[in-house]
């Protein structure tokens, strides 16, 4: 999915999708949750020109929609997942958990999404090349928000992610393969 960005957003230093997107390509598979070893520390992807389509197309919400620069996700600790925002379900993927997860920011936030009638969803990631475990939790974090009570909305999404970590993990089946360099690729754009 191609959503379009907002102009001056950089990912800077995150590098978050490039450890929990799962990539089955035939120039690079990945498990989800592996970071991928084109990936070099602090600096982003090292074969930036030749990536992947996926990699090109792929964006977390922070990078489309106006959320502070709090949510930058090595920052917050969650990628805002863009899959499902066409159906009104935004993800909240937790990769850690983090004092974000208590913070009037993410309560004020979800509070807004409730109101303008989205949907939320909580996902957790599971063990390296599983699919990670997803659930919309709008309706239990709904009377929370109703009653403008941040602590037991920070209670009840914690309640949430303890659940959705006793997940029964389904492998991915991917085998990392990393082989950009050797693959016929387009020329990179001018
Ligand atoms: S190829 Fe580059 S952009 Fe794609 S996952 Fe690897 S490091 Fe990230
Ligand atoms: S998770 Fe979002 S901000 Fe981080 S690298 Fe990916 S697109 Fe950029």
């Amino acid at each position: 999915m191609s959503l379009p960005l907002l102009p001056g957003r950089e990912c800077g230093g995150c590098v978050e999708c490039c450890r929990v997107i799962p990539l089955n390509l035939p120039e690079l598979a990945k498990p989800t949750g592996q970071l991928c070893a084109y990936c070099v520390d602090g600096a982003g992807c090292g074969v930036h020109a030749i990536r992947p389509q996926t990699c090109r197309t792929w964006f977390c919400l922070w990078r489309v929609v106006e959320l502070s620069d709090d949510w930058r996700p090595d920052r917050c600790r969650i990628v805002v997942r863009p899959d499902g925002i066409e159906d009104g379900v935004i993800t909240l993927f937790v990769v850690r958990r983090s004092d974000f997860l208590a913070s009037l920011e993410l309560f004020g936030v979800v509070a807004g999404w409730l109101a303008e009638g989205i949907e939320v969803a909580l996902s957790v990631p599971g063990p390296v090349g599983t699919y990670p475990a997803r659930a919309v939790v709008t309706e239990w974090l709904r009377p929370a928000v109703e009653a403008g009570d941040p602590e037991d909305f920070a209670r009840r999404v914690i309640q949430s992610l303890d659940r959705l970590e006793q997940h029964d993990w389904q492998s991915d089946g991917i085998t990392a393969r990393y082989a950009v360099e050797e693959h016929p690729f387009t020329p990179p754009e001018p």
